[in-house]
């Protein structure tokens, strides 16, 4: 019965939506990865129906998949319930084919479509084919290559040897 995993999933994100009278409680709904068991954060406790903006209120109903990932990233939200999220290999990089090697140096435009949060050394390593010793030596960055972003930024990559 006692399950040490720590991690929870989603899957593909519900809420449970709880009126009683003009109060309103709303959960996401989460299983544990290990033993399949659901709990549940809490989104809204006992909140007044009319505090609550129809439109979102709708997206509880409907389980907006868009709702429950922007639910997830409110900060507020995992104080409350007291969890961290794990990013581990929650990215994805994207980039265009073209090769790296006309004139030096390339300034390239990182933008994130979902604040994950990533640590720009390993997004700018896996990117461009690049060890860790050689992000440090030929990348200009205007933020720290070591501290997690989770919002767009620009790098320089200098020539090579
Ligand atoms: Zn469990």
């Amino acid at each position: 019965m006692d399950c040490r995993s720590e991690s929870a999933t989603t899957g593909a994100g519900r809420f449970r939506v709880n009126a009683n009278g003009k109060l309103l409680d709303v959960w996401l709904l989460v299983r544990c990865v290990s033993c399949d068991r659901t709990s549940k954060l809490t989104v809204h406790e006992r909140t007044a129906v009319r505090s609550i903006d129809p439109g979102e209120l709708h997206g509880y109903h409907v389980n907006d998949p868009e709702l429950v990932a922007s639910r997830l990233l409110d900060p507020l939200l995992a104080r409350r319930n007291r969890f961290t999220l794990d990013w581990t290999g929650a990215w994805r990089l994207d980039t265009l084919s073209e090769r790296l090697d006309e004139t030096w140096p390339v300034r390239v435009d990182v933008a994130f479509e979902d604040p994950v949060p990533v640590r720009p050394e390993r997004l700018i390593a896996q990117g461009l084919g690049f060890s860790r010793t050689e992000v440090l030596r030929r990348i200009k960055c205007d933020i720290s290559l070591r501290r997690s972003t989770s919002a767009g930024f620009t790098f320089t990559v200098t020539a090579g040897d």
